[in-house]
């Protein structure tokens, strides 16, 4: 007989079997089904319009935050330095990109936007225009749980080394946690409370907290 509270092994494979989006008891399993369920809204949203390559796109995307070194974009997109040298050669031949000395250092170079580059990425995200509205009809409360959730999903899942480190709050050695269930999170560098809705997704001062 099956001890209580264990799956027997038939229920096991009948519940791995079972759709996640009809696992009506499972709150995880419908959450990750409507994370999924996103991301094809957001695929469907972005190949309705004239796409950039993936990565020329994300390297636009990375650039509109501030010039940046190859080494620093290929640590934060996951792929190797050649790799991005050669899609950055791309964006310089397009117009798009152009890399810039560094004052303190004369071997180093960072790529920016062109003008051209700042306007195809402004392109590029036209895309968002749907789901902007959607997040934005949402109460603000709502909308702030939404993020803070979504900022705690990726923390947990750069911790458990699934997605690439990123420079989000939640990860950096400078936050300090509220210290109640209502109080804001504190930024000890910028010496700054952080309330929801500033909670950053990509900080240039970002220092990883160790382990
Ligand atoms: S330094 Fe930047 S990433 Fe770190 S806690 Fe402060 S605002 Fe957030």
């Amino acid at each position: 007989m099956t001890p209580p509270g264990r799956l027997r092994y038939r229920d096991t494979v009948e519940l791995l079997l079972s759709p996640l989006a009809r696992r009506h008891d499972d709150v995880a399993a419908k959450t990750v089904a409507a994370l999924e369920r996103l991301a094809r809204a957001v695929s469907h949203c972005q190949w309705k319009q004239p796409q950039l390559a993936p990565l020329r796109a994300a390297l636009l995307a990375e650039l509109a935050g501030g010039p940046q070194e190859v080494r620093t974009l290929a640590q934060v997109l996951s792929v190797r330095r050649s790799t991005v040298s050669r899609a950055l050669t791309q964006l310089r031949r397009s117009g798009l990109a152009t890399p810039a000395a560094v004052p303190h250092d004369r071997r180093l170079r960072r790529w920016e936007l062109t003008p051209a580059g700042r306007s195809a990425y402004a392109h590029s995200t036209a895309w968002t225009a749907p789901l902007m509205t959607a997040i934005q009809a949402l109460p603000v409360r709502h909308r702030e749980a939404l993020l803070h959730s979504l900022l705690q999903l990726i923390a947990s899942l750069v911790r458990a080394e699934v997605v690439a480190p990123t420079r989000l709050c939640l990860t950096c050695r400078y936050l300090q946690p509220p210290g109640d269930a209502r109080g804001p999170y504190r930024c000890h560098l910028l010496q700054q409370p952080l309330p929801l809705p500033e909670l950053r997704l990509d900080c240039p001062d970002h220092l990883p907290r160790a382990g």
